[in-house]
């Protein structure tokens, strides 16, 4: 096993729980394959199939999804084919007839076309073992249901004896017990892993307003040069004006929605793929069928209606294992967007218990990812050091005249007023809506001018969340004092807010490993060990991207990102050396070997 991991993958090791599943299925027993994204799945069934006599069918929903793995295996030098309709007549005919030569070791298929497979050619082919992919889409409960999948109970009739997989990133009780009777495993053993993606750091930035988002963002992305990510929004309307925003600041972006074509979409999609476009603005209809594994952050513009949502966006960054980010900006108007969504929803009462599960998140001052895993069911006993709150603790002060400040200006109105006027009136602004109610005269007018819009943006949504102040989201989302807010109002308790942290100021590259180009000199002998790093990984990326134009494939199909930066550190002159590298097997040894070399001697020499 570990052999042909290394001659066909180039890895030295298992991740947590592949050995076990893979020799499981070695010994022609059922699974149920639980892992987030990114946990290596693939490897579970990929290997027994090489390892096995036989083609080995898998079944998989979505062509782009069963065009990404093809294209990967064959990368590797392995036979592999996907059945379906994009492919000519012609093309899916030599496709049967090399499986029933045997030539293949894995042939994708969808499940419409395995029906009809079942019925022909399967019936004359050796089946090594059966792989269903999202098996989740078997069941109701699921939320990519696809009624095409309940079919798959014939399997286990016809093919009583070939082992059959189920995999899948997200599966709650009902979905799981759902896979194995429509599948009718025969005792299958259920592998688990945890559904923790260590590589994520996560952060929250808290009342921002456009233009202070606006700003973050471009700070953000200037700290992560040339590497993808994706900017999740809540309309369409918003994707566009962030795109628009990245372009002035020549930074190459696109957008993805539902409302665009099928072609302007699938256009999007390859072009991020393919890293010719860094950032795609979004919507949550983006990021399904795509496998690619080096996104290395996600910006929720807005926040997400739910931490399911939000956790599954959030895994489409880093599925290599390489340190990536997630960055979730969180306002008051968003949660009043939210709310509105939930309350015409038709399921409020759940809906609403999400957003607030949400909420809760984004307000933490415990670790992040505790919270987070906690609520897919997961104990863990120790924080992260990895998420924006343990390693920066929030300190909290004395709020009380703030607070108080606040309320009383609310107050002053009789209550009549939205968020956007408070400020104004807290700031003293003379705005349209501020004197046409003679908000002016009042005591508490230009009271608060000293903290910035910004800064009271964060107080006020964490007056909300002290439970101080409602939104009567029936009258225009004005805010209403409660009991425990007019007890901080008359002076009966006092209030602890979160010292706000201010962003530090666009820093340079963060990455590290670059070392002071002067020492190449002082040290020549050492040139090797000295060699800048990032200049090193900057030039075998663009070889990637070259190599990956002229095979048409997409660049991480080529090499991962992890594996580009295991070269650029270990910087392999000769093609012996070069195979030891993490991720490169047998076939990209002799086929990449000799221009990656060179070109790390090429730079060695420089
Ligand atoms: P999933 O289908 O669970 O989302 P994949 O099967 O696509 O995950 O694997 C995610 C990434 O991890 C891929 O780039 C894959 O090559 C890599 N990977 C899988 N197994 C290993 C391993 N044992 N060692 C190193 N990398 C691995
Ligand atoms: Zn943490």
């Amino acid at each position: 096993m570990k052999e042909t991991l290394k001659r066909y993958f180039g890895y030295d090791s298992f991740r947590p729980r592949q050995e076990e599943i893979i020799t499981h299925v070695l010994q022609g027993k059922d699974a149920l394959v639980l892992m987030p994204t990114g946990g290596g799945k693939s490897l579970c069934y990929q290997l027994p199939a090489l390892l096995m006599k036989g083609t080995a069918i898998v079944v998989s929903p979505l062509i782009s999804l069963m065009k990404d793995q093809v294209e990967a295996l064959r990368a590797n030098g392995i036979m592999a084919a996907a059945l379906n309709s994009n492919n000519s007549e012609t093309e899916n005919s030599q496709i049967i007839r090399m499986t029933l030569q045997g030539t293949l070791k894995l042939l994708y298929i969808s499940p419409e076309r395995l029906m009809y497979a079942l019925e022909g050619f399967l019936r004359d082919t050796e089946v090594s073992l059966f792989a269903v992919d999202e098996a989740h889409c078997i069941s109701q409960w699921g939320h990519d249901f696809r009624p095409e999948y309940t079919q798959l109970h014939v399997l286990k009739e016809l093919f009583p004896k070939v082992p059959i997989v189920a995999l899948t990133a997200t599966a709650d009780k009902i979905t799981r017990e759902d896979i194995l009777k429509q599948l009718q495993l025969e005792n299958p053993s259920i592998f688990i892993s945890s559904f923790d993606r260590p590589n994520i750091k996560l952060s929250v930035r808290r009342g921002y307003r456009t233009r202070e988002k606006n700003a973050s963002i471009l700070n953000f992305i200037a700290q992560h040069p040339g590497e993808c990510g994706i900017i999740y929004c809540l309309s369409r309307a918003n994707t566009e004006k962030v795109c628009q925003m990245l372009r002035i600041h020549h930074i190459d972006a696109t957008i993805y929605h539902a409302g665009m074509t099928a072609l302007q979409r699938d256009k999007a999609q390859e072009d991020f793929i393919n890293d010719r476009v860094q950032v795609v603005c979004a919507t949550i209809a983006f990021g399904m069928g795509i496998d690619k594994s080096n996104v290395r952050w996600i910006i929720h513009y807005n926040m997400p209606k739910s931490l399911e949502n939000y956790y599954q966006e959030v895994g489409r960054a880093g599925r290599d294992g390489m340190p990536s980010e997630a960055l979730l900006f969180y306002s008051l108007s968003d949660v009043i967007t939210l709310t509105e969504f939930a309350r015409e929803s038709g399921q409020e009462g759940i809906n609403m218990e999400k957003l607030k599960r949400m909420q809760q998140y984004a307000e933490a001052d415990i670790c992040r990812r505790r919270i987070l895993l906690s609520y897919f069911g997961e104990d863990i006993d120790h924080d992260c050091h990895h998420c924006d709150v343990c390693m920066n603790p929030p300190h909290r002060f004395d709020g009380t005249i703030l607070v108080q400040k606040a309320l009383s200006a609310i107050y002053r109105t009789n209550q009549q007023i939205g968020n956007n006027t408070l400020i104004d009136i807290l700031r003293g602004n003379y705005r349209a809506e501020v004197t046409e109610n003679h908000y002016e005269l009042l005591k508490t007018f230009g009271a608060g001018r000293d903290v910035p819009a910004k800064d009271w943006n964060d107080y006020l949504l964490q007056m909300v969340q002290l439970g101080y102040i409602e939104i009567a989201y029936n009258e225009k989302n004005h805010l209403k004092i409660t009991q425990a807010g007019s007890d901080v109002l008359f002076g009966k308790s006092s209030a602890q807010l979160v010292v706000i942290q201010h962003e530090e100021p666009t820093a340079k590259s963060k990455k590290k490993g670059a070392l002071p180009r002067k020492e190449k000199n002082v040290f020549s002998e050492q040139a090797i060990a000295n060699i800048d790093y990032n200049e090193l990984f900057e030039l075998l990326r663009s070889l990637r991207k070259q190599i990956a134009a002229e095979e048409m494939v997409p660049p991480y199909i080529v090499f991962s990102d992890k594996t580009l930066q295991q070269m650029a550190l270990l910087h392999p002159t000769t093609i012996e050396a070069f195979g030891n590298v993490s991720g490169i097997g047998e076939y990209k040894k002799q086929k990449y070997g000799e221009r990656f070399t060179n070109l790390i001697r090429r730079a060695l020499e420089k």
